[in-house]
């Protein structure tokens, strides 16, 4: 950690509330806590219903299915989602990553090895490289590629058709899409972060597949202290249940939850000791705001990506944070919240969510 103000060595590789996947989250093999179709995968029910619509239309008139950008924070489902895609349609789905494509070559390798229908699933899409972007263009458009191979005199070029396959790209970042990439895709459909009830619901379904007892107040309290995450949701039973084995006869009650969670230091909306002091940070340090990103994450020896993929979206969803033209703000309730006057002189900053493809 460098350049911070604040001293404590919280462990941020590994904390509670971090949206991206760690090892744990998985056991051996397949994560059995993923939903296999769509009447397993809880809430998000405008996205479900639609794709359950364009699912069935493909599957009538034997066509592959439309290309699916799926975007949203992380730990959200979009992984889920594009698995059940495929199982819905009855297809096979490759996974790679947009990092993970190096060169248009590996793009190549990929396509040509899939079978007809088939679902090729690219995680955070808007890491693809310019050069591998302008092979996925052809090949979503009019499924073929050009190869070209050898050099000068020597160069040749094969028009390479490929099977009819469905691109299923995942991203927190839409905004970060280049126009012809997005232009490509049929369907677009954004991930909201999850009410208590759908949590809730998660959790318990979570619980019966890991044979932990829960009861209804106790899987309420792990949802609301989850910051509308289900990956987050997972993880905190999982922690919790150790102190119900101590405490309860091994069934979560509110109580244990409870306690469980204060121990964690996550409060009861959620945040953790990371969030607090980033909104800390600009109240102390910032006069309440507005403060540039950089600088914030400077101060509080954190990534800019991460306060905007992690932190922001929470907070914003709850009021605690608004983003102005001028930099990040803290809001009224977030300096109540925290036990501190809002500060003179600070703008109180209208609530933003981050709109369409806003990722700024
Ligand atoms: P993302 O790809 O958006 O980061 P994932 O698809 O990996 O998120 O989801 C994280 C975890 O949350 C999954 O392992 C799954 O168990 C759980 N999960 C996500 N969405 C749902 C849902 N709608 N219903 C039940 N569990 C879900």
């Amino acid at each position: 950690m460098s350049n911070t103000h604040f001293s404590d060595d919280f462990d941020f590789e590994n904390r509670l509330i971090d949206t991206h996947e760690i090892p744990e989250d998985k056991s051996e093999g397949e994560n059995p806590l993923r939903p296999k179709n769509l009447d397993e995968y809880i809430g998000q029910e405008k996205a479900k219903e639609n794709l359950r619509v364009y699912i069935e239309a493909a599957k009538i008139r034997h066509e592959t299915l439309d290309h699916v950008l799926l975007y949203g924070p992380p730990g959200l489902g979009k992984t889920t989602l594009a698995g059940i895609i495929a199982n819905e349609l009855g297809v096979n789905i490759r996974i790679t990553s947009g990092p993970a494509i190096e060169k248009p070559g590996d793009l190549a390798a990929l396509l040509t090895n899939l079978n007809e229908g088939d679902v090729l699933f690219i995680d955070e899409i808007h890491r693809l490289s310019r050069s591998v972007e302008e092979v996925l263009y052809p090949s979503m458009e009019d499924f073929a590629i050009d190869i070209i191979t050898g050099k000068g005199q020597m160069a040749a070029s094969y028009h390479l058709p490929l099977p009819h396959f469905t691109l299923v790209g995942a991203t927190t970042r839409a905004g970060q899409l280049t126009a012809p990439l997005r232009d490509r895709f049929g369907v677009l459909l954004r991930l909201e972060l999850y009410t208590p009830e759908e949590l809730a619901k998660i959790v318990t379904r979570s619980a019966g597949i890991l044979g932990i007892k829960i009861d209804y107040e106790g899987a309420i309290e792990v949802a609301s202290r989850s910051r509308g995450t289900p990956r987050i949701a997972n993880r905190m039973l999982k922690r919790v249940r150790d102190f119900a084995q101590v405490m309860s006869d091994g069934v979560i009650t509110l109580e244990t939850a409870r306690t469980a969670l204060d121990r964690l230091e996550i409060d009861e909306l959620g945040l953790d000791q990371n969030d607090r002091r980033m909104l800390e940070a600009i109240i102390r340090f910032y006069n309440g705001g507005p403060v540039g990103l950089e600088t914030l994450a400077a101060a509080i020896g954190e990534e800019a990506v991460t306060i905007e993929d992690v932190y922001e979206p929470y907070l914003m969803q709850i009021g605690f944070l608004s983003r102005t033209p001028r930099g990040r703000c803290i809001t009224a309730e977030g300096c109540r919240h925290l036990g501190y006057e809002f500060p003179k002189g600070a703008i109180p900053g209208a609530v933003t969510q981050p709109s369409l493809f806003d990722n700024k």
